[in-house]
């Protein structure tokens, strides 16, 4: 992965763009993120809806051409494909699934104590690594580390939540609170070349 800084534009179509230009993968989360419709080949059937269309296949082992299936399995690097998106939906936020860009992240949200948390963690564990952030527009961090090659717990407290097999939005993207998401260098995106702390993975799951 290549450690380069990246100067995120400040409007959400252009950002997507440069995001997906740098190697991340990105796809649209709308404001309330309702998931975008699957297509026809890939919706499941179900008893008020059935659908003799349906093709059944794992999110990711999808072959469709509609791109917008599944969430965050449709996230990708073309440029071409995200500017047309945010063509389409000049106001979409912007989403990256996490592991898929090798990234772990510590989710912060002091409106459910997760400073506190984070406290009596680090006075368990020690002081955390420094590393990039993201400050959230609702009052929030996300701490970013290079991905664990183990898989994560969802959660190490209340307010204290690890994103690995979901998605976080990226700045500039507008916080449900109105408030938009920055990165924390000077709104520059840095690629984290920290590891994901090992005193954060639980001891069953830390590889042998
Ligand atoms: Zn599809
Ligand atoms: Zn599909």
């Amino acid at each position: 992965m290549i450690a380069s800084l990246l100067d995120v534009p400040a409007d959400l179509p252009s950002a997507a763009v440069a995001y997906a230009a740098a190697g991340i993968r990105v796809f649209r989360v709308r404001r309330d993120k309702a998931p975008f419709a699957n297509c026809v080949r890939c919706r499941p059937p179900t008893l008020q809806r059935p659908n003799p269309l349906y093709i059944e296949h794992l999110a990711e082992d999808c072959q469709c051409h509609a791109r917008t299936c599944h969430g965050f399995h449709a996230a990708t690097t073309d440029v071409d494909l995200v500017h047309h998106w945010w063509t389409e939906q000049p106001d979409a936020n912007i989403g990256a699934p996490c592991a898929l860009n090798g990234w772990s992240v510590l989710d912060i949200d002091p409106r459910h104590q997760g400073d506190k948390s984070l406290a009596v963690l680090e006075a368990r564990v020690g002081v955390l690594p420094g590393t990039v952030m993201q400050l959230t527009g609702g009052g929030g961090l996300h701490i970013v580390y290079r991905a664990a090659s183990v898989s994560l717990p969802g959660t190490l407290g209340p307010g204290l939540d690890v994103k690995h097999n979901g998605y976080i939005l990226l700045a500039p993207s507008v916080h449900s609170s109105g408030g938009k998401y920055r990165w924390s260098g000077r709104g520059k995106f840095l690629q984290p070349d920290v590891t994901w702390p090992a005193v954060l993975t639980p001891q069953e799951r830390r590889a042998a």
